[in-house]
Parts: structure tokens; sequence; C-alpha cells
């Protein structure tokens, strides 16, 4: 049976189970039912989809949703149809009979929405089979792949510009979570939309909380923040297989359910990480950028970089993976100074000058957000082009912010200790020196006789390792990674050595950084008392449901519907169908069994 309700709000209510339209989603309904173009960039987690799925249930005919990942669609699928959606997809997983059954009910009229990869719909045959159905919409999800300016240009995805041509009436919606202005303009004119409308979400993230913690030893600080999560999903990101494999052992070790995942591992074992994931079997995966692309897990609660990512736009794609559901989740960055330096090395050994001037560029910005002394979504979002008037309130420097202090004498000494020893040195040694530590190494080159043997006795290792850390990062030594990370000195260290800048640098934070406590459940919904004991019941409760329909667990319901459950103890379907995220589908399948284990909690 197909859904029929008389108005978008209804729709959103009673088969999405939502009370409220997040901001632009119901202009960009409104304007596709009414048959427009339009390109929609939205952050991920935004909310995108259900800017296509409402008007293919108002609007006669199938509407055609082009995704360019599988794993994607089956996942899309399955949550259309636990709402009651007539949602089919059409792609290389399905045998023949499947997809011959599928294409019955596209002809007969028999599905609201299609999802079909870009390869399959451009094909002559299933163009022609197009023209004979209704068609509602054509939507293109992750429309940035048509552009050879985004990060993830995919050939099959040009052809995708003669739909516009093709089927001439039909809306195109085209979305993305992409934010260059390049790619935006370049993917506008390929799928020849140029001229229909733009909304542009915010890019701001507020439940995710950004912190940056210096690398120190980086596998301890990783497995005490995984240990402050002990039952939420995460993703930790490393730039090699072979580190990705490391972390993962040592996850496993230390008893997290905890798997690698890469492009070096086989395709079954890929998608068997994946589903574990999905499945919340495996708690959290540790893996190279390839992961999160086909992972549309709403309840990651958590994602780390271990090392330093190539830009902010993957740094921002990547933490976007958490908290979609809206509730705090948290983005960690270990940055260490030595990451940087083989980055920058890695990319100037490119063959391109073009490219590595880019990446270099990319890279700088990168280490720029890493050393902000002011709010990190400011940085964030000003990199974006959005300007944020206030501080977040929840990032590690708003939360717990540097203090500056007048660094110029401090830096003029460790300038000094630099040139003195003949700017031969790495960090370690000219932090003795400044010191006055009789080590070997100090002994073997005679540096106890120099004129700043001990001028700096009164900071420690660490504030002497920020001191020089920070004139790095101002431009005022270099690490020359050729010969052992020695410092030198750049055109400008003769403008501090006179007195002519003024430095403010951060003191290091006193202790380690800590990671910030898991988000607690009962802040989730504002004015709400969750009952945490009810929830965990809940949820075993969703467990057995999802394995039993063969779905990931969210798909049954997210997290925050479960919050929100276990807050409003409903004891009605009346009450039931008042939770976040319950619909009429969804009531009819599980609301019995879920009232069950409300009411038993009462009694
Ligand atoms: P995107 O495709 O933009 O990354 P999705 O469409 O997958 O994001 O939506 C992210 C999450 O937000 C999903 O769990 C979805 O159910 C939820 N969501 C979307 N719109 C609303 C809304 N109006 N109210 C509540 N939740 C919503
Ligand atoms: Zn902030």
């Amino acid at each position: 049976m197909p859904i029929r309700t008389t108005t978008i709000d209804t729709t959103l209510a009673e088969v999405f189970g939502f009370s409220e339209f997040r901001p632009h989603q119901r202009e960009i309904i409104e304007h596709i039912t009414q048959g427009g173009d339009a390109f929609v960039l939205m952050p991920t987690g935004g909310g995108k989809s259900l800017c296509y799925q409402i008007p293919a249930l108002h609007m006669p005919g199938t509407a055609i949703v082009v995704s360019p990942l599988i794993s994607l669609m089956k996942d899309q699928v399955d949550a259309l149809q636990a709402n009651g959606v007539r949602a089919a997809c059409l792609n290389s997983s399905l045998d023949a009979d499947q997809a011959s059954a599928t294409l019955r009910d596209l002809r007969e009229g028999a599905l609201d929405l299609l999802y079909v990869a870009p390869e399959r719909l451009m094909l002559p045959g299933f163009l022609n089979v197009l023209h004979t159905c209704d068609i509602a919409l054509f939507a293109i999800d992750e429309a940035h792949c048509v552009s050879q300016w985004g990060h993830d240009f995919r050939p099959t995805y040009v052809a995708l510009g003669e739909l516009r041509e093709l089927f001439p009436r039909t809306p195109l919606i085209a979305l993305t979570a992409t934010a260059d202005d390049q790619t935006r303009e370049d993917v506008r004119i390929r799928l020849h939309i140029a001229t229909a409308p733009v909304f542009a979400a915010g890019f701001d993230r507020p439940n995710i909380r950004y912190t940056v913690a210096d690398k120190r030893q980086a596998p301890q600080q990783l497995a005490r923040f995984v240990s402050e999560f002990p039952d939420d999903s995460g993703i930790v990101y490393c730039l090699s297989r072979k580190r990705v494999e490391q972390v993962a052992a040592r996850l496993k070790s230390s008893g997290v359910a905890a798997a690698a995942y890469h492009a070096g591992l086989s395709a079954p074992e890929r998608t068997r990480v994946q589903d574990a994931f999905l499945a919340d079997e495996i708690r959290v995966v540790v893996a190279t950028v390839a992961f999160g692309m086909g992972i549309d897990k709403p309840d990651v609660r958590f994602v780390v970089h271990y090392d330093l990512p190539k830009s902010i736009e993957s740094y921002y794609q990547e933490t976007g993976r958490s908290g979609r559901d809206g509730l705090p989740a948290e983005a960690l960055l270990l940055f260490g100074l030595q990451d940087a330096m083989t980055a920058r090395m890695l990319i100037e050994s490119g063959s391109n000058p073009d490219q590595v001037r880019i990446e270099l560029h990319k890279l700088q910005t990168m280490i720029a957000f890493a050393e902000a002394t002011t709010c990190r979504r400011r940085v964030l979002l000003g990199y974006f082009g959005e300007r944020q008037p206030q501080e977040c309130g929840n990032c590690d420097v708003c939360l717990d912010p540097p203090q500056l202090y007048d660094a110029t004498v401090d830096a003029q000494k460790a300038l000094s200790a630099v040139h003195r020893t003949g700017q031969r040195f790495g960090i370690g040694h000219v932090v003795d020196v400044l010191r006055g530590r009789s080590t070997d190494k100090v002994g073997e080159w005679g540096h106890e006789g120099l004129s700043v043997f001990g001028v700096g006795e009164e900071l420690s290792v660490d504030e002497w390792t920020s001191v020089i850390r920070q004139l790095i990062h101002h431009g005022h030594l270099t690490q020359d990674i050729a010969a052992y990370s020695a410092l030198k000195f750049t055109e400008t260290t003769g403008d501090v050595l006179r007195g002519d800048v003024e430095l403010q640098f951060a003191r290091p934070r006193a202790k380690a950084p800590k990671a910030a406590k898991a988000p607690k459940r009962s802040r989730a919904l504002e004015g709400l008392e969750v009952d945490e004991e009810l929830f965990e019941r809940l949820r075993e409760l969703r467990t057995v449901l999802a394995a039993e329909a063969g779905v990931p667990a969210y798909v049954v319901f997210a997290d925050r519907t479960l919050a929100d459950m276990a807050a409003r103890r409903p004891t009605t379907p009346e009450e039931m169908l008042e939770v976040h995220g319950v619909g009429a589908a969804k009531l009819r399948r599980y609301g019995e069994a879920f009232l069950e284990v409300v009411g038993d909690a009462r009694g």
C-alpha cells in the first residue's frame, strides 16, 4: 500500500516519527514537490535524505535516487522499508530474479523510491524503461562525485549530466556535503542545474566537541580515551595500513571489540567489518580514510584522528561521521609535530609542482587549525566561509582556554641555543642545553662551555619543547627532516632575536589533556530525565529485533529514540507515537515489544 498523507508535516510525523523539520528541509521539499530543481548543500548528518524522500511520497511516480555506494543504498532502503515506505534498490548485489522483480515493481508503479548506481541508471536499456514509467524526481546523492575538483571524482558520475535533457520535465535534486566554492559551481554546471536555487545549510555541527591534544604517548592516550566510552561506537583514523593494524591489535589485546579496516583487506573481510560495526558487534573500527563513505551509522559517538589528516576538508568530513543522530559526540585529534613533518616531506617528494603547492597549502591550514589558540569551531567554520560571532563553548580551547604569555625572552634564549649549537641539533638536545643537563651528547660536543648552557633552568622540558614548537609554527624556526630534524633559522628569526616582534605564546596545558567525558545520555534530550537502566533494556531488545530482521540496530530505532522512550516511558500506542523517531509503521512492527519492556520496568 502506498503511503498517502495530506501534508508534508503529517508525513514527517507519521512516516518518519519526527516532530519538526530541520533547517531548510521544508523549503527544499516544497520546492521539489512544486516541480523545481535544487542544489542542496548540507553537512553530513544534516538530513539530506528527507529532502527527496518526502517529495517521493507526495508526488506521483517513483523517485530515482542515484547513490555511489551499494552498502549505503541497502541501509537506506532497509530504513525506509522499516518505516513502511515502498523502497528498493537495483545494483550488482542483486541476483537476476531479484532484479527483475524490482524492475516489475518499477513498471507497475509499485515503488516510491528506487536507488540505483550511476552506471546502471545510464544504461540505454534502463533509460528506455524509465521513459515508459512515471518518474517523480531524480535525486543525485554525493553529487560532488561529478566534479574533478572534488576529492572524490567518479567517472561514472559524469554521464549523469545528460539526465537534465533526457527528462526535461522531471525535477532534479543534487545533494552533497562538500563545501568549497569551486566544486559547488562545477557540480551545478555539469548537472545542468546552474540556474536552480542553492539551498545551503550551515556547516556547524554543534553536538560534536572538537579536541586537539598533543600527541605524546599515543597508544596510552587512545586507550584511555576509548575506555571512556565502554558501550559506544567509534572510528579511529590512521594514515597507513601498517599503523591501522598495530592500533587495532593493541585495542583488541586490551579487550576492546575493535577491528582493522583498510584497502589492503579482502572485500569480504571489509564487508564483514562494516556489517559487524553496524550491528554493534564491533565497537571500534581502526581505519584508513577508506572507511566511512559507505557508513551511515547515526550513533557513532567518537572519531579519533590518530595521525594528522591531510586537509581540513577531510578532517571535517571524517569527524562529521560522529553524532549524526544529534546526540553529543567527540572528535579527538592527536597532533604530533613529527607527523606534520612527515606529511610535509611526503608531499614535497611529489613530482607535480602544482599539486605539491596545493597539498602543502592544505596541510598548512590543517596544522594552523591544530595549533589554533582560538575556538576550534570558529577556525573550522571560517575555513568553510561561515562566520561564527560567538565562541562555541564546546571545544577544547573554549572549555580549557590556553593561557597566553609574553614569550619574547624565552624565544630569544631558545634561538640563541639553536645558534650556539650550530643549527645542527633537534629539539631534545637544544632543550638539554637550555636546561643545563650534562648528558653524554652535551659532553661529547663540549656544550657545557656555551654561554647559553643552563640559561633556561627555570622552565621544564615540556615548557621549552612548547616554546620551540610554537617558534616552528610561527615560522621562526624550521626543522630539517633530511638532517635528523635539526632546527634551523628562517628569514624571520632575526626579527625575533632583535626584539622587533613580540611573541604571545600559549603555555603548555598543565596536565596531559584528558578525553572529555563520554556524553551522558541524560544530557541528550534537553529537559528529559533518561532512565539509564531502562535505556539498556530497550537497547537489548533492539539488538534482538535487529538480529531477527537482519538489519543494523539503528534501522529498528536510533539511540535517540531509545533515550526519548526511556525518558517518556510510554504506556499506550498513542504515547509511543509521541516518541522521537516512532512513526506508524514502526509502531505496528515494534510498538508492542517495546511497550512491554517499558511496562515491565514500571512493575
Ligand atoms: P545526511 O544524508 O545529510 O548525512 P541523513 O539524511 O542520513 O543525513 O540524516 C541524518 C540523521 O538525521 C538520520 O538519522 C535522520 O533520520 C535524522 N533526521 C533527518 N531529518 C530529521 C528531522 N527533521 N528530525 C529529526 N531527525 C532527522
Ligand atoms: Zn569553541
